[in-house]
């Protein structure tokens, strides 16, 4: 059986992983990266997107990443992401929510909008429903 690696996953509202893992592949800000038992030391940003894994049980199992930071070492991952939630924690419908008001403040295009702020509001809202549809 392969070996395992410790993946901590942490944000500032809350310790959201903490267990082996046989392979985990993360969304690093440079492309997405894989990461074993023995891997290299190093450290990375990461960007919105999915971070994967194989659990202790060899299943898989994906979470929601906003961003951040990780740090790899050969025996141990850890994330510091803004947010992040396993896929089965993802709200549906607030995600869809979220979509709907970004969508209609892009839209409105009204003076006082933040377009970048509502684009990214957006991004994290697909990102969710993309990972619970998965
Ligand atoms: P919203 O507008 O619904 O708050 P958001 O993208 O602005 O969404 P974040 O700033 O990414 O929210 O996250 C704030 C907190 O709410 C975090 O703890 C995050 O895990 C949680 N959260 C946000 N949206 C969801 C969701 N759809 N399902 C589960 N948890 C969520």
């Amino acid at each position: 059986m392969a070996e395992k690696l410790f993946l901590e996953v942490v944000t500032p509202q809350k310790l959201v992983v903490s267990e082996e893992v046989e392979i985990l592949v993360a969304p690093g800000s440079e492309g997405e990266f894989g990461a074993l038992k023995g891997h290299t030391t190093f450290l990375t940003s990461l960007k919105l997107g999915t971070l994967r894994y194989k659990d202790a049980n060899g299943k898989e199992r994906f979470l929601f990443i906003n961003g951040g930071f990780a740090e790899v070492l050969p025996d141990k991952v850890t994330i510091l992401a803004e947010s992040a939630e396993r896929r089965k924690d993802i709200d549906v419908e607030r995600a869809t929510k979220a979509k709907e008001r970004a969508e209609q403040r892009l839209a409105a295009k009204a003076a006082d909008t933040d377009l970048v702020r509502a684009e990214a509001a957006l991004r994290r809202a697909i990102q969710r429903l993309k990972i619970k549809s998965t």
